[in-house]
């Protein structure tokens, strides 16, 4: 199942302005400008779940494929 959500449900309104890079594409925008999903990534050799910004839903999804999915 996929989730979204707007960063404004999640990101302070003083930090949206602050600019960000998005881990699947590199693409620098302003954190207002991307969205949050629930992703999994590594960390220490384990599987972590946590929220992940990215630029798109499109990019989420190839960041997901590429440092969790294929993993499995
Ligand atoms: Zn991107």
């Amino acid at each position: 199942m996929l989730h979204s959500a707007s960063p404004t449900s999640y990101v302070p309104p003083e930090r949206l302005t602050e600019p960000a890079i998005c881990p699947a594409c590199d693409a620098k925008l302003t954190l207002s400008h991307g969205v949050i999903h629930l992703g999994h990534y590594d960390y220490d050799g384990k599987v972590r779940a946590g929220l992940i910004w990215t630029c798109s839903d499109k990019c989420f999804l190839s960041w997901e494929h590429s440092s969790f999915m294929g993993k499995c």
